[in-house]
């Protein structure tokens, strides 16, 4: 699906004295097909930018296109909930939003919601539980607050995947993950992504290593606007820049292995933690 944003602004609850301009004449294209990650300092408007995307918030000024659907400041819920359909979202810890009696269950409420049949609605729960790595079916009737914190967080996935959305936003979904836990949690994405050539997804995220090897191309938030958008290569290239962003090239070589092997040639970023 493709998703143009253009002089897209958010103020939060405007008109009042806590008025808060979250996002300012923010213009974006996001092909069909792609893979990108938008990374900024906390508080630069990052997931009040993806919030759009699923029509979870509607622009306060501009508009947003994703596919058929626009959305523009007054645009109606029933506009809003088409989109949902289309462009799935994964929170930080989406496990908290687990709630029915069974896995089965929980991973079948978004078809079902979206007017698949019963019948329908189960088979595609199936289907993203095994997606998500969860084969054992006699774990589908139990209580998803019976299971570990990993499983629970791919349950809580598999509950987005089965609605079978174009565009998937991933506002960091590997939250309190250790190393190979948040590899392994990626790497369910891009196979994700992988397996039809018009899926996209949009990756929220302050770790550049992820950003670096899941994302073909970047969009840098600053204080509300969108300063910066290119390759991984171009992103990474400036370390004065990062740096004037709030954003930080970890210390560790990974980013620059990752890095290297899109251009097959050794890349020199020096690595410093930014000052916050
Ligand atoms: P990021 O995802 O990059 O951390 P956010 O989009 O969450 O940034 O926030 C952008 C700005 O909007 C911040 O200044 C934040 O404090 C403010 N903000 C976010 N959510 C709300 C809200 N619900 N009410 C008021 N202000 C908010």
């Amino acid at each position: 699906m493709h998703i143009k944003a253009q002089d897209l602004g958010f103020t939060y609850m405007k008109n009042t004295p806590f008025e808060k301009r979250a996002l300012r004449g923010v213009n974006l294209e996001l092909k069909e097909g792609s893979r990108v990650a938008i990374v900024g300092h906390t508080g630069s408007g990052k997931s009040t930018l993806v919030q759009h995307i699923n029509g979870l918030l509607v622009p306060s000024e501009g508009s947003l296109t994703a596919g058929e659907v626009e959305i523009r400041p007054g645009t109606k819920q029933k506009t809003l909930a088409k989109l949902r359909q289309q462009v799935g979202m994964v929170f930080q810890f989406p496990e908290h939003q687990l709630f029915d009696e069974t896995v089965e269950k929980d991973v079948a409420f978004g078809p079902l919601n979206f007017g698949y049949s019963r019948e329908e609605a189960f088979r595609l729960a199936c289907e993203a539980l095994g997606k998500v790595g969860l084969h054992d079916k006699e774990l589908y009737q139990k209580s998803p607050f019976d299971l570990s914190g990993g499983q629970m967080r791919r349950v809580a996935i598999a509950g987005v995947l089965a609605s079978n959305p174009d565009v998937l936003i991933l506002d960091e979904p590997t939250a309190g993950l250790d190393p190979q836990g948040r590899i392994n949690m990626m790497e369910l994405f891009s196979d994700w992504q992988k397996e039809k050539q018009e899926r996209s997804y949009v990756l929220v995220t302050h770790h550049m290593e992820d950003a670096a090897t899941y994302a073909d191309y970047i969009f840098v938030m600053h204080k509300g606007s969108l300063v910066f958008e290119g390759s991984p290569e171009e992103v990474f290239s400036d370390e004065a820049r990062l740096k004037q962003w709030g954003l930080g090239v970890p210390k560790s070589s990974s980013l620059l292995m990752n890095l290297s092997k899109r251009t097959g040639a050794p890349l020199t970023v020096t690595a410093f933690t930014p000052e916050d």
